[in-house]
C-alpha cells in the first residue's frame, strides 16, 4: 500500500465493481440517447458567481459546501457542485437557444463537488447523469424527463423507488405563499440558525429533517392552496400524462429540494433501502434560471441521478446486474514461437471485434490457467511447440471443459461462430 489514501469522502471505483458503475450510468442514458438529448460536456469548475447565482447564495450547497478557490491568475472558481448551472451557462454561450430548435435537450454525465460530511451515500466526490430541456414551458416535457428516469430505474430492475412530486408555484404565486409561510414560521419556536433561514429561505424549513422542528410545522400553509390557476391547471397536466404513461408517483406537498431555482413541478425519486440518504435523484423546472444567469427567459426543466446511490439501490435490492464478461477468449503460449503465434491471434480477434486478452509475463501453463479463469472468458486457446508444429492449437471451452485442436488458421472464423451462437 501506498503511503496515500483516497481523500476523506472520496472512494475509487475499482475492477471488478467498477463495471456496475459504467452499466449504471449507460442505463441512465440510454432512454435520454433514445429522446432527442444530445450528450454535453463542461469543465469540472466554473466561475463561483455562476454557482452563487444560479444554484442560490442562501441553499447549503453554496454557503457550505462548495470546493471554492483563488487560482494563481487571480480568478475565483469552484469545483462543480451540480450540473444545472454548467449546461445552462454553455447552452447560453455557445447560442444553443439561438438556432431555432426549442428545447435545446442536452445529457451529461460526470464528477460532482460537495464538501459535506461524509457518511454512506453521502460523498464528496460523486457522479450524476443528468438531463435538461432547455428553453419551453410545456407539462409533456416535465412529463417526459420523470418518464425517462422511471424508465431508467426500471431497466436496471429496480423496484422499490418512489416519485415524489410538488409543484412549487411560479413568480405569481410564489411570493404571496412565501410571505405567508414566513408569518407562520416567525410564530414557532426555532433555534437562531433556522430563524435566519426565515428570512432569506423559508420554503427549505419544510424541509428541516428533526422531529422538534417537524412537529411545529403541522398546520403550516401549503403551497398548494397558494398555486395560482395557471400553476394548477400545468401541475394538473403534467400529472395526467404520468398517469396516462403509467407512471406511479406520489403528491408530496412538502417537496421543496436545496436548490433555489426550482418553479413549478419539482419531483425526487427515493428509495426505501438507503436508510437517511434515500433521495436517489432528483430535479424539476426552473423557469427563471436563465435571467439569473444573463439570459434570455428560457423556461427549462431537467433532473440529475445520482450513480453512487443507484448503485447502492442495487445493492440494497440484491440486484446484479447481468453483465457480459469483460473478455470472451484468453491466450495461452507456451514458449516464444506460441507467444508471436497467438499474440498475433488476438490481434486479429480484437480487431474482429472479440474482447480477447493475453497471458503476459512468461507464465507457465498453471498460473496462465489462472489469468484465464479470473478474465471470466468463455474460450481459452493454449499453444505449446508441438501444437504448432502440428499447425494446431487448443481450444477450451472453459464452460463445458471441452478441449479440441483446431487449426491455426481456423481460430478466428471457429471462435466468431461460437461466439455468435
Ligand atoms: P441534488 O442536486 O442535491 O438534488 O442531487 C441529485 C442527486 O445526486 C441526489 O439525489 C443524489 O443521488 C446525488 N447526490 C447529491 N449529493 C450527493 C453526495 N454528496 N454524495 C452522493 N450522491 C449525491
Amino acid at each position: 500500500m501506498s503511503t496515500f489514501k483516497a481523500p476523506k469522502g472520496t472512494y475509487d471505483l475499482l475492477p471488478p465493481d467498477s463495471a456496475t458503475y459504467l452499466a449504471v450510468r449507460d442505463a441512465i442514458a440510454a432512454p435520454l440517447r433514445n429522446s432527442g438529448y444530445g450528450y454535453v460536456e463542461t469543465p469540472g469548475f466554473e466561475n463561483v458567481e455562476l454557482f452563487a447565482r444560479g444554484v442560490g447564495e442562501s441553499t447549503d450547497i453554496v454557503t457550505k459546501e462548495m470546493y471554492a478557490f483563488e487560482t494563481k491568475g487571480g480568478d475565483r472558481l469552484a469545483l462543480r457542485p451540480e450540473g444545472t448551472a454548467s449546461v445552462l451557462r454553455a447552452a447560453l454561450e455557445g447560442s444553443l437557444h439561438k438556432a431555432g430548435n426549442l428545447p435545446v435537450k442536452l445529457w451529461y454525465s460526470g464528477s460532482y463537488y460537495r464538501y459535506e460530511r461524509p457518511q454512506k451515500g453521502r460523498y464528496r466526490h460523486f457522479s450524476q447523469v443528468g438531463a435538461e430541456a432547455i428553453g419551453a414551458e410545456d407539462p409533456a416535457l416535465d412529463a417526459e424527463l420523470i418518464i425517462l428516469a422511471d424508465q431508467a430505474y426500471r431497466s436496471l430492475g429496480l423496484k422499490e423507488f418512489r416519485i415524489l412530486l410538488n409543484s412549487l408555484g411560479d413568480k405569481e404565486c410564489r411570493p404571496v405563499y412565501r410571505a405567508a409561510l414566513q408569518d407562520f414560521l416567525r410564530g414557532l419556536d426555532l433555534d437562531e440558525d433556522t430563524r435566519r433561514r426565515i428570512d432569506i429561505n423559508p420554503l427549505r424549513v419544510l424541509d428541516d429533517k428533526r422531529a422538534e422542528v417537524q412537529k411545529q410545522l403541522v398546520g403550516a400553509p401549503m403551497l398548494r392552496d397558494y398555486l395560482c390557476d395557471a400553476c394548477k391547471e400545468y401541475h394538473e397536466q403534467v400529472r395526467a400524462i404520468l398517469t396516462a404513461a403509467g407512471v406511479a408517483y406520489e403528491d408530496d406537498p412538502k417537496l421543496v429540494r436545496g436548490l433555489d431555482y426550482y418553479t413549478r413541478t419539482t419531483f425526487e425519486f427515493v428509495h426505501d433501502g438507503l436508510g437517511s440518504q434515500s433521495a436517489v435523484g432528483g430535479g424539476g423546472r426552473y423557469d427563471g434560471l436563465s435571467e439569473m444567469i444573463g439570459g434570455p427567459a428560457l423556461p427549462s426543466v431537467g433532473w440529475a441521478l445520482g450513480v453512487d446511490r443507484t448503485v447502492l439501490a442495487l445493492e440494497a435490492e440484491g440486484i446484479t446486474l447481468d453483465l457480459p464478461a469483460a473478455t470472451s477468449v484468453f491466450a495461452v503460449p507456451l514458449g516464444e514461437e506460441a507467444r508471436r503465434v497467438l499474440f498475433a491471434k488476438v490481434t486479429e480477434l480484437r480487431r474482429a471485434g472479440i474482447a480477447a486478452d493475453f497471458s503476459y509475463g512468461g507464465k507457465g501453463l498453471k498460473g496462465a490457467m489462472k489469468n484465464a479463469n479470473r478474465s471470466g472468458a468463455r474460450y481459452t486457446v493454449v499453444a505449446g511447440e508441438r501444437d504448432l508444429a502440428e499447425g494446431v492449437v487448443q481450444l477450451k471451452d472453459m464452460e463445458s471443459g471441452e478441449q479440441e485442436a483446431l487449426a491455426v488458421d481456423e481460430v478466428v472464423t471457429v471462435l466468431k461462430g461460437r461466439l455468435a451462437e
